[in-house]
C-alpha cells in the first residue's frame, strides 16, 4: 500500500520540482522594423527631413494626382518645426490626408547614441507632434536607416516601429535628377507588388521634378500612391486630437536659445 502510494505520488512530485521555463533577460522586446509594404499594388513615396520649403508644394502635386504620401519629420533640422510658418506647413500636408511620422529631433545617427540620449531624440519630436498636429505617431525612421538593438528597444518602449525603405532614389546622396528617375524606372520595370520608396523634401529637384516623374510613372503602372500605414495596412496614428494645435510660448526649439541654429 505504501509503495501504491509513493508511485502515484511520483509523477506529480516530479512536475512540481521541474524547474520554470527560461526568461531570457537580456533579450528585452524590440520595436518592429518594416523595410517594405504589405499590400499588394501599392506605393507609399516617403519624404524625409523636412518641415522644410518644399513640403507644401509636394502635398499639393500628391493631392492633385489623387495621391498620398508621409512625410518623416524632423523637430530642428534643416527648420524649427515650432516656428508658425513651419508649423503651418506640418500642418498644411497633415489636413491634405497626407501622413506625418517621426525622423528624430535633431537628425543624429541613433546608434551612436547611449539610451538616455536616443530616448530624448524620441520624445521631442514626439511631443512636438503632439503640440502641433495633436497626434501620436507609432512610425519613425531612423536618420540614415541606421539602428541598433537599443534604437529598436528605446521605440518599443515608445509604441513606435521603425520604418526603411527598399527604393532608394539616391537623392540626398549624390544621385542626379536622371540617376534618380532611372531608379524609379528600374524599380517598376521589375514590377515588385509593392514599393517603399526614400526621397527628401529637401532636395529642390526632387521637389520640382522627381515627384511628378515618379507619380506619373507609378501611375501609369498601375500602383496606387498610398501613405506607409495604408501601405502596410495598419493605423497612421495612435492618438489623434480633433483639431491641430494653436501657436503658443511653449513652441521653441530649445537650441534657438543658445543661437546654436542650425
Ligand atoms: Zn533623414
Amino acid at each position: 500500500m505504501l509503495f501504491e502510494t509513493v508511485v502515484l505520488l511520483l509523477p506529480f512530485t516530479l512536475s512540481l520540482a521541474r524547474p520554470p521555463p527560461i526568461i531570457d533577460d537580456a533579450s528585452p522586446p524590440r520595436a518592429t522594423v518594416y523595410s517594405g509594404c504589405k499590400v499588394n499594388n501599392t506605393v507609399a513615396l516617403t519624404f524625409d527631413d523636412g518641415p522644410y520649403i518644399h513640403m507644401n508644394n509636394i502635398s499639393d502635386m500628391l493631392t492633385n494626382a489623387s495621391a498620398k504620401g508621409t512625410f518623416f519629420v524632423n523637430g530642428h533640422n534643416y527648420d524649427c518645426i515650432y516656428d508658425k510658418k513651419v508649423a503651418a506647413r506640418v500642418q498644411y500636408a497633415y489636413e491634405q490626408g497626407h501622413q506625418i511620422a517621426a525622423h528624430t529631433w535633431s537628425h543624429p545617427d541613433l546608434s551612436s547614441l547611449n539610451m538616455t540620449e536616443m530616448a530624448d531624440e524620441f520624445t521631442k519630436i514626439n511631443d512636438a507632434l503632439l503640440k502641433v498636429l495633436g497626434i501620436k505617431t507609432p512610425f519613425m525612421r531612423p536618420p540614415y536607416g541606421s539602428y541598433n538593438n537599443l534604437v529598436r528597444q528605446v521605440a518599443y518602449q515608445m509604441n513606435q516601429s521603425l520604418v526603411v525603405w527598399d527604393l532608394d532614389s539616391g537623392d540626398s546622396v549624390g544621385a542626379t535628377l536622371q540617376e534618380s528617375e532611372g531608379n524609379y524606372t528600374m524599380a517598376i520595370a521589375s514590377r515588385p507588388a509593392n514599393i517603399l520608396a526614400l526621397n527628401h523634401e529637401t532636395v529642390k529637384t526632387t521637389a520640382a521634378s522627381l515627384v511628378p516623374f515618379a507619380i506619373n510613372a507609378l501611375q501609369n503602372a498601375g500602383y496606387q500612391l498610398v501613405t506607409v500605414a495604408d501601405c502596410l495596412g495598419l493605423d497612421a496614428y495612435s492618438y489623434q486630437a480633433d483639431q491641430v494645435g494653436t501657436w503658443d510660448k511653449s513652441w521653441f526649439c530649445p537650441e534657438d536659445e543658445d543661437g546654436d541654429d542650425n
